[in-house]
């Protein structure tokens, strides 16, 4: 093997010059990057080589020796090893830079002249998440909730999770002590055995309603009906409580089976005014107050006149089509999982919203047929999953050619792709505006208006 420019084990004094978009500091030696697990930009640290490639490194930080003024104190020890936060070392307004740079660097590097505005942060940003998914696992002997350490499946027990909703761990661990009480087995994942493996809970921000999703390997679970009868009676917010069975050997949370135990098989929460329910296996933001700014920026940027007809590509349970449809003619949302496809029916009937479809179906094949069928959109609005838009899709959008795309986007990197992709349709973008869903974490989100 070639010489590395550094070994493993090898401990080094560097100066951290970036931050990648995983949060991981750069540091280089004589070209060579070494990424610092912990550093920030304009740190002076002790790095100890974990692994040495061809090309770049790792390491862990030994030592601080000069700390970035932006370095604030993390929360527990336990909580910093898993990854829910990897930015949480880093004070919020630099995080909200980070993220309008990370946008920058992607659009220099895919050739966009377009202007990437300040992050639009939240006022307080953490306690903010509206959903968790909580494994389940026995440690030492004990039924426990925690999460993963990172890049591993050991569970390390967590009792605050600090970005979620405070009344989600505490209902977290209303069920796991019960689940204790009643002596539920808890999953293993080395041979697939034990009941409980995850417990799912949302809360809606405006509503206040629970849901709370017992993730089993059987339908049979002992006890179940004092569970249940324990449960309704400690948490008065509990709106729907249901058993979702998943036996196979999978990394995949949620099966696809459900049952409702009690209340409802959904949650109502609202946005921006409207009502809209919410099944388990649906997506939904999972941070609401944000999503309102979010939603603004993208109603905002469609500048809708009344007589438009608007497709809402990947549409999930509809928010956005229903928000868009009062200030458009008609509205065509398009999405590939059924379960939201009838949340969506519902919520437009919900909120008395006559001039909105639903289609079930690949974004890209619906796409295409629209196109073909000859099909015009005044506007497009995409919201698609991180990998982005698919070329077909792409492809579908120069056959369309709707005046106006408006791009909300999870991944700047695949942002970046697609903008370039529709360039060669003749659309251009002026500028891009970041909007954090997701603080204390290095996800970006953003807005981007194209038009021809
Ligand atoms: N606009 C919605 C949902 C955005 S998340 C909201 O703001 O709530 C992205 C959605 O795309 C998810 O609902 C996911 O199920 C859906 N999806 C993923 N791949 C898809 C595809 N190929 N075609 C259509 N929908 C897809």
């Amino acid at each position: 093997m070639a010489k590395t420019p550094v070994v493993k084990n090898q401990e080094l004094t560097v100066t951290i010059e970036d931050l990648t978009y995983e949060g991981m500091g750069v540091a280089k030696v004589d070209g060579y990057p070494l990424f610092v697990d912990g550093a920030l930009p304009g740190e002076k640290v002790v790095a100890h080589i974990t692994k040495a490639e061809k090309k770049f490194a790792f390491a862990r930080m030994t030592e601080l020796l000069e700390a970035s003024p932006d370095r604030v104190e993390p929360k527990a020890k336990a909580y910093a090893q898993t990854g829910i936060a990897p930015l949480q070392h880093l004070a919020y307004p630099a995080q909200l830079k980070f993220k309008q740079h990370q946008v920058e660097t992607l659009f220099q590097k895919a050739k966009l002249d377009i202007e990437v505005k300040p992050t639009l942060g939240m006022d307080q940003p953490f306690g903010y998440r509206n959903k968790a998914q909580i494994p389940v696992r026995m440690v030492n002997g004990v039924l426990t909730t925690g999460f993963y350490k990172r890049r591993s499946h050991d569970l390390l027990p967590l009792e605050d999770f600090y970005i979620q909703d405070p009344e989600i761990d505490k209902a977290v661990l209303m069920v796991r002590d019960l689940l204790r009480k009643y002596q539920i087995p808890a999953y293993n994942e080395a041979d697939n055995s034990g009941v409980i493996r995850h417990i799912v809970v949302r809360r809606g921000y405006f509503s206040h309603q629970l849901m709370i999703v017992l993730v089993t390997n059987t339908w049979a679970v002992d006890h179940l009906e004092d569970i249940v009868k324990e449960l309704t009676e400690a948490l008065p917010e509990l709106a729907s409580l249901m058993l979702n069975l998943n036996n196979r050997k999978t990394n995949v949370i949620l099966g696809k089976k459900t049952r409702t135990l009690f209340g409802h098989d959904y949650l109502e929460d609202q946005l921006l005014g409207s009502t809209f329910r919410i099944s388990p296996l649906s997506f939904y933001q999972v941070n609401p107050q944000q999503t309102e700014v979010l939603y603004q920026q993208a109603i905002d940027a469609a500048d809708l006149k009344g007589n438009e007809t608007v497709i809402d590509a990947y549409s999930g349970i509809g928010t956005i089509s229903l928000s868009m449809a009062k200030h458009a003619k008609r509205v065509l949302g398009v999405e590939v999982v059924p379960e939201a496809v009838h949340d969506a029916k519902v919520n437009a009937s919900l909120n008395s919203i006559k001039n909105a479809e639903f289609v079930v179906g690949k974004a890209e094949d619906v796409m295409t047929k629209w196109a073909e069928d000859g099909l015009h959109a005044d506007v497009l609005m995409v919201d698609p999953p991180r990998k982005g838009l698919a070329p077909e899709f792409t492809a579908a959008v120069g056959k369309m050619l709707p005046d106006k795309v408006v791009y909300v986007s999870c991944n700047p990197a695949t942002l970046a792709r697609d903008i370039a992709a529709l360039q060669e349709f003749g659309y251009t973008a002026k500028s891009n505006q970041p909007v954090d869903m997701f603080p204390q974490t290095t996800s970006i989100e953003s807005v981007t208006v194209l038009t021809k």
